[in-house]
């Protein structure tokens, strides 16, 4: 599907007829009929904008699923090698559309556990720090998990978190980070650097990092690069293999609408996914799959990101994942894009009108580029902030609040309309007079 939504920002219309004409000239406008939508107490759907959090199901889900679930009933061990979709090898049908989303090949890809686990085992492999060589670089403030990973990881191996990790923050007075700040922190760590990782999309800002600038300096001074896509898989353009990074990790439940929970996504860059050599904790699933059932003693690693694999394959949320993927291979990751483009500009022009006479009211702390962000907007509140949230929840809305201050609305291309998003406005509106 190509997009024919041309319409450049400066023609938005903070009109219910213009948001409804963008909706009727929108190519993806029948995907939303795909998905389930929460309905709110009045029994209408709700506006949902938190597919950043938890992605929609999508009306195809329970088929696969129910189809896992009957094999089970009906063959019991037996449904690991018998049919097409028997589960010995069951992921490796998902791994070409994974890759898709990701920009990589299949065999760069796998599909296991849950990502905070796998970027520890991402970080066995790729974080292997020396005397002189040993430092971590990510965001200040990133997603928690992310940094209780790392600081045990630093820990794990002898060092400081306050000495191993370097932390990049924004210049004072400023939201996000410079993108040349970036680089040159990178530089000025030179050889003590062994691992840089960080979000491709910061999950408090939305900010989307310039993923090939970030992995080229960094490989300059020797050190390796991950990224951590659970914001920007799905949402953003990715071309991880042609970029070179080395290895990423993502959750499948924000914007890839997998399950709350589901099955993660591992990249592992051709270069080091045929490494079989390569360092790794292991498991019976990364043993050679030809002779897996040998049983042998020696561990023998498949020669692609499979190779990582620990457990055999969690099905019930790889057929989740296999009802969401098949969507996005459907509408494709240039069409969404070029549609989420319009739909986020078109959110950032309705929340500009909305706070048009108290200007000091909302701040978006997203960048205003959009090669420098995805669908999210993150705003930053005055005083109001919590009850401006409660409002729009009492009005049918599902925003999500972080702490201190901060609303973060996703207009997620796939199944959100300009009608959505035009009403959001309208509400933050009425708010913004009441309070
Ligand atoms: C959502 C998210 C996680 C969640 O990790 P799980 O292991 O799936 O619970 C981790 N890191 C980032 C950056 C996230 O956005």
């Amino acid at each position: 599907m190509m997009t024919n939504l041309t319409t450049p920002p400066h023609t938005f219309e903070n009109s219910l007829a213009f948001a409804q004409q963008a909706d009727a000239q929108d190519p993806l406008r029948p995907m939303r009929e795909r998905y389930h939508f929460p309905q709110s107490t009045e029994g209408r759907p709700v506006l949902y904008y938190t597919g950043n959090s938890l992605g929609l199901q999508p009306k195809q889900t329970a088929a696969y699923v129910q189809e896992v679930l009957h094999k089970w009933a009906s063959q019991g061990v037996e449904g690991h090698f018998v049919g097409d979709t028997r589960w010995y090898d069951y992921h490796h049908a998902l791994k070409p559309a994974a890759a898709r989303i990701v920009g990589a090949l299949p065999e760069e890809v796998t599909l296991m556990n849950t990502l905070t686990v796998n970027l520890h085992l991402l970080m066995v492999s790729f974080y292997r720090p020396s005397p002189t060589r040993y430092k971590i670089m990510m965001e200040a403030g990133a997603f928690p998990s992310d940094q209780y990973a790392v600081e045990s990881q630093v820990r794990h191996h002898g060092y400081s978190p306050d000495a191993a990790i370097v932390e990049l923050s924004p210049r004072p007075g400023e939201h996000t980070l410079r993108p040349e700040d970036i680089l040159q922190a990178i530089q000025a760590e030179g050889d003590s650097l062994a691992l840089v990782m960080l979000g491709g999309v910061n999950y408090y800002t939305g900010q989307l990092f310039d993923m090939q600038a970030i992995t080229k300096a960094a490989h300059q001074v020797g050190a390796v690069v991950g990224f951590d896509l659970a914001h920007a898989a799905g949402n953003v353009a990715l071309s991880l293999h042609d970029w070179d990074v080395d290895f990423a990790a993502w959750c499948t439940y924000k914007y890839l609408n997998s399950s709350p929970g589901g099955v993660s996504g591992v990249f592992i860059h051709q270069r080091h996914a045929q490494n079989t050599e390569l360092h790794r904790f292991a498991g019976w699933w990364g043993y050679d799959d030809k002779t897996r059932f040998e049983m042998k003693k020696g561990f023998k690693a498949i020669p692609n990101a499979d190779g990582w694999q620990l457990s055999n394959g969690q099905i019930l949320t790889l057929a989740a994942h296999k009802a969401a993927l098949q969507l996005f291979d459907e509408v494709g990751m240039e069409a969404l894009i070029a549609k989420s483009r319009q739909l986020t500009a078109y959110l950032e022009f309705v929340i500009k009108e909305a706070a048009a006479d108290q200007p000091d009211a909302l701040t978006i702390i997203t960048p205003a580029d959009p090669q420098a962000r995805g669908c999210q907007l993150s705003i930053l509140t005055d005083h109001r902030g919590k009850q401006l949230f409660d409002y729009l929840h009492q009005h049918g809305v599902i925003p999500d609040w972080r702490e201190p201050n901060v609303i973060r609305f996703a207009p997620v291309p796939m199944y959100n309309s300009f009608e959505e998003v035009y009403q959001l406005g309208q509400l933050l509106s009425q708010a913004l007079k009441l309070y």
